[in-house]
């Protein structure tokens, strides 16, 4: 049933945040250095960053070539990996993108569905989920996941998604955002999505769309939060080495989220904190490669890195 709930319940969740994304092998240019076949995907990089915050369970596929060192990095954190399929023949996503000198943009060079193509997501236990998380993956298999929850039940119903899909299956995603409370966008896609320049009206037509949350970022310039009527802007942490940002917009997400689940109540004080979480972990994120500087951090880092960003923006 894809109704929304009318009640947001206030008592914390027992749940797991659930992810559904991808689970990739990634080949990353930057000015900086190249990596070839390192460890990504939306899901990976959410799954990882949230795990700072509360239990993640994660449903998503991979071949039967992904590496089980990969695999090794997920379980390190306690992600649930009952839902990660191993498709017994077909190859891993694979995504080949590069960064020019701004680094604010990627350009995807290549992009191999390989076993998204036959995919078909399974969520146990759909009707004890409180908070979604949809991933940038394939929309038409976000509603498939969807369509598997008690949506009434579900608190908080979230959805990333980029260029690729907005380009390729617009009436899918349209069909997906319908449904969900939450998006979250940087600055391009929203433009391309709505075709309004202006980011506050776009916001604003994407409400009409169905969210009632929306979350735009802005790369190195930080992000605007919409909530309702409620308008909320936060700069990006001041880095001054970025190595790789290729899941910046993921480990973001996975902090924004994690914190929300975390508290267990959707609040535009609680929305407030969640994308300042958000910016944290996305600020390392890009000091190394792939997931390279997420797994160095200790939970001290976090608290350590946000009292410093609250300093920084309060005036
Ligand atoms: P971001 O946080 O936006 O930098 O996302 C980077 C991750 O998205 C990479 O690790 C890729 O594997 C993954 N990715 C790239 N293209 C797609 C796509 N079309 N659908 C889902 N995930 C993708």
């Amino acid at each position: 049933m894809l109704m929304k709930s009318p009640v947001k319940k206030a008592e914390k969740s027992t749940q797991p945040l659930l992810v559904i994304g991808t689970v990739a092998v990634d080949s990353v240019e930057t000015p900086f250095g190249k990596r070839e076949e390192c460890f990504g995907g939306s899901a990976s990089y959410f799954s990882y960053s949230a795990s700072f915050f509360t239990p993640v369970r994660l449903v998503a596929v991979v071949g039967k070539d992904f590496p089980g060192q990969y695999r090794k990095v997920l379980e390190e954190r306690n992600i649930n990996l009952e839902g990660l399929q191993v498709h017994p023949t077909g190859k891993t996503f694979r995504w080949k993108g590069k960064y020019d000198f701004d680094l604010n943009n990627a350009q995807t060079l290549e992009t191999h569905l390989n076993v998204l193509l036959e995919f078909d997501p399974v969520v146990k236990g759909g009707d004890q989920v409180d908070f979604l998380f949809l991933a940038n993956f394939d929309p038409a298999l976000q509603m498939k996941v969807l369509k598997q929850v008690d949506r009434p039940r579900v608190k908080l119903a979230a959805l990333d998604t980029m260029n690729f899909w907005i380009q390729n299956k617009p009436k899918d995603l349209k069909a997906v955002i319908e449904h969900v409370d939450l998006i979250v966008l940087n600055d391009g896609e929203t433009r391309q999505l709505t075709g309004e320049n202006n980011l506050i009206k776009a916001a604003r037509k994407i409400r009409e769309m169905g969210p009632d949350i929306i979350v735009v970022k802005k790369g190195e310039h930080g992000v605007l939060l919409f909530f309702r009527d409620q308008f909320f802007v936060l700069p990006a942490f001041p880095l001054e080495s970025v190595f790789d940002p290729t899941g910046a917009g993921d480990t973001f997400a996975g902090g924004m989220m994690g914190y929300i689940s975390k508290q267990g109540t959707v609040t535009f004080d609680t929305l407030k904190k969640a994308v300042a979480y958000g910016s944290v972990m996305a600020s390392f994120a890009v000091e190394k490669f792939s997931l390279d500087r997420l797994r160095e951090l200790k939970q001290a880092d976090i608290e350590e890195r946000l009292a410093e960003f609250r300093a920084l923006t309060k005036f």
